[in-house]
């Protein structure tokens, strides 16, 4: 079967195009719905490839806080916002399933296109539907560290009119090639490196670089779909359901394993999935990432608020106070396959000693 066909099944929706990426699929969906030097609406807690895709189809994103329940766009911000925006860009952040039908009903009363990201949700399900099947158009990532993960994206939509745009604007892109992956690459190492030597100062402090650099490598981004990775993608999806299984068990073993009220899980609502397992760190969460690191310990602490990385903080225009204190407290534990047992125990007893010495310094 090919991907189109699987995808279509999957997230019942009409039509599928195989896109080089997210961050180009997301350009792709924004151009195709006609909207072009117009503000977008997006998340604060996501990655950077969110608002550099806004950027390069040439409009502006408009930062907003999240819902603590779900990560996602919060309504209420959206609703009761003075700022005027043009569509909105939904995004099941860290495998959470967002108020996607409230932002639909939102979207379709204001008349704003919707876009739905569901870049590291595939699988996730708000009652018996899939994510993928809510926007206008909706976007999915097979990239490096997403739940299938091999290369490549798709964008999916019912509207046969928006599809034929879709290909037409993709139909305009370059093919893939080994140098616009290296290009990719090279951006993602530069943030990383920036980020790290940041974190715990001012995150804010290399946005101005790093703005300039994403811009820049734009072009990497914007490619078609490779067909080198139909077999894997195929094969991905085929193993959805036993990938997502795997890593619910890996959490629930997290769960069991991580002991102190210095840590929270991070409960998502019925139906997600998990991109990573996340905990809330309430004491020394960039110690305790750093120490993970260094003891070759894979975890993250995505995502800061990603105003941060584009433009002065000073300038900020919506209240943000919940993405910035998730983006202060967050730290990603891997439960995909890569993650084995010694992975689990290790992770988990670093973090319980951690939390047991910062306790005894405060216990009198
Ligand atoms: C990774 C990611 C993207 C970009 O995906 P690529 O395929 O790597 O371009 C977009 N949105 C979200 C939420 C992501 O996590």
């Amino acid at each position: 079967m090919n991907i189109s066909r699987q995808l279509s099944e999957l997230h019942q929706r009409k039509h599928v195009l195989p896109a080089g990426n997210a961050t180009a699929g997301l350009c792709l969906a924004l151009k195709a719905l006609g909207v072009e030097g117009k503000k977008v609406a997006i998340p604060a807690s996501v990655c950077v490839n969110v608002p550099l895709a806004v950027l390069l189809s040439g409009n502006e994103p408009v930062f907003f806080d999240i819902d603590p329940k779900d990560f996602g766009i919060s309504v209420e911000a959206l609703r009761q916002s003075q700022e005027r925006v043009d569509c909105v860009l939904a995004v099941h952040a860290y495998g959470s399933m967002c108020r996607i039908e409230e932002l639909a009903a939102l979207c379709k009363e204001k008349g704003l296109p919707l876009i739905e990201d569901f870049a590291v949700a595939q699988g996730a399900r708000l009652q018996d539907r899939p994510a993928g099947s809510f926007g206008d158009a909706s976007v999915v990532s097979f990239g490096a560290g997403k739940i299938v993960s091999c290369g490549g994206g798709a964008v999916l939509t019912d509207d046969k009119a928006l599809f034929s745009e879709l290909e037409r604007h993709d139909g305009l892109l370059p093919d893939f090639t080994q140098e616009k992956h290296d290009g990719v690459g090279a951006l993602m190492r530069e943030f990383k490196i920036s980020y790290n030597s940041w974190l715990g100062k001012d995150l804010n402090g290399f946005w101005k670089e790093f703005r300039r650099s994403a811009l820049a490598a734009g072009p990497h981004f914007l490619h078609r779909y490779s067909p080198q990775w139909d077999a894997p993608i195929a094969a991905g999806l085929s193993g959805l359901d036993e990938n997502l299984k795997g890593r619910a068990r890996r959490a629930e073993r997290l769960r069991r394993s991580l002991k102190s009220e210095l840590i929270e899980a991070v409960a998502a609502p019925e139906g997600s999935v998990y991109w990573r397992f996340n905990l809330r760190v309430r004491r020394g969460r960039n110690e305790l990432l750093k120490r993970l690191l260094r003891k070759k310990l894979p975890v993250s602490s995505w995502h800061a608020p990603a105003d941060l990385f584009y433009r002065d903080r000073k300038e900020r225009r919506t209240d943000l106070t919940r993405s910035d204190a998730l983006g202060a407290e967050l730290l990603n534990l891997w439960v995909d396959e890569a993650a084995g047992e010694d992975y689990l125990v290790s992770v988990s007893r670093e973090i319980n000693d951690f939390c047991s010495s910062l306790k005894q310094e405060v216990t009198p």
